[in-house]
């Protein structure tokens, strides 16, 4: 299959590269010749404008920062220039109402057209085991899921248009506020004069178990391997987990939904965003407390 890939970064290039190895025809596109170049060595062909990397596509997946991009480069040089029939994917982390916008403009040009945001960072869009949460049509997203498949372990059809960016910000409002309690029950349990290990040992077994605690532990030394092991680098940068709040206080307000701790969580990160930590791990939130 000929697909364009639009956003050749930190996620873009990994996945790009699982395409060409799953054996399919990848026509690259990114605003970076840094970029380009390595997705060249990866066995994609690259092109100088989305618009040419678009033509003659069956297939456009785009991987891009922020939902103003996304729209920009669908109306600018998606919609209109892909062959009639090719299939749209974006993968990108936006609001949902760009994604819910953005597919009705295709849909409205004949195009079929998903959501796709992942789950995993960039260690899985290199290995091809992202989780994919899909928004569209039933028919959309039969076809979208062979070329998810080759990027992912995990590809979950979540309803309409916009329902995949609705997962993903409900689960990350949820995985900062657990982060952000995690990190609190570990200070105050050692304040109360508990080990760390001893408090993991039976907090992990009990009714307060949860992902930040058993597999990314902000503490140090304390549950499997995680970025608190490696004084905070890698994993899950805070100015990403800060972007996901910002989206899921957005979504809330337009949703009307009550989220009080969602908006706590968005707070502190705010804070410690703010103080210069946006490259940290977003476990090293634990500094703060
Ligand atoms: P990145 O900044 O590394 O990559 C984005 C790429 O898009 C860059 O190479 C940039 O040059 C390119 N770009 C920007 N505007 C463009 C345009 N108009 N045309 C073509 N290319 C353009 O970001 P990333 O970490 O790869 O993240 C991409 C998306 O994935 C974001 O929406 C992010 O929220 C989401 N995401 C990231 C992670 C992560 O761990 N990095 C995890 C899950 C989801």
């Amino acid at each position: 299959m000929k697909i364009a890939f639009i956003g050749l970064g930190n996620m873009g290039g990994g996945m790009a590269a699982n395409l060409v190895k799953a054996g399919h025809e990848v026509r690259a596109f990114d605003l970076s010749d840094e970029a380009l170049e390595a997705a060249e060595e990866n066995g994609c062909t690259t092109f100088g404008s989305a618009r040419d990397a678009a033509e003659h596509a069956d297939a456009v997946v785009t991987m891009l920062p922020n939902g103003a991009i996304v729209r920009d480069v669908y109306t600018t040089d998606i919609i209109g220039q892909a062959p009639e029939g090719a299939i749209l994917l974006d993968c990108s982390t936006i609001d949902v109402a760009t994604a819910r916008d953005v597919i009705a403009l295709a849909e409205e040009d004949g195009y079929e057209m998903v959501d796709a945001p992942v789950s995993g960072g960039i260690a899985a869009a290199n290995a091809g085991t992202l989780t994919f949460m899909v928004g569209g049509t039933q028919s959309a997203f039969e076809r979208a899921r062979p070329i998810l498949e080759a990027m992912g372990k995990a590809v979950i059809h979540a309803g309409q248009a916009g329902n995949g960016q609705a997962a993903k910000i409900c689960n990350n409002m949820l995985l900062g506020i657990h982060m952000i309690g995690t990190c609190e029950a570990f200070r105050m349990a050692e304040k109360l004069g508990l080990d760390p290990q001893t408090f993991y040992d039976i907090s992990s077994v009990s009714s307060g178990q949860n992902w930040s605690m058993t597999s990314y532990c902000p503490v140090p030394g304390v549950g499997p391997q995680s970025p608190s092991d490696n004084d905070y680098q890698g994993g899950f940068a805070t100015a990403l987990m800060l972007k996901d709040l910002r989206l899921a206080m957005e979504a809330a307000e337009s949703a009307d939904a009550a989220v009080p701790m969602g908006q706590r969580a968005a707070a502190l990160y705010e804070d410690f965003n703010g103080a210069g930590n946006g490259g940290l791990d977003f476990s090293a939130i634990i500094k703060t407390l």
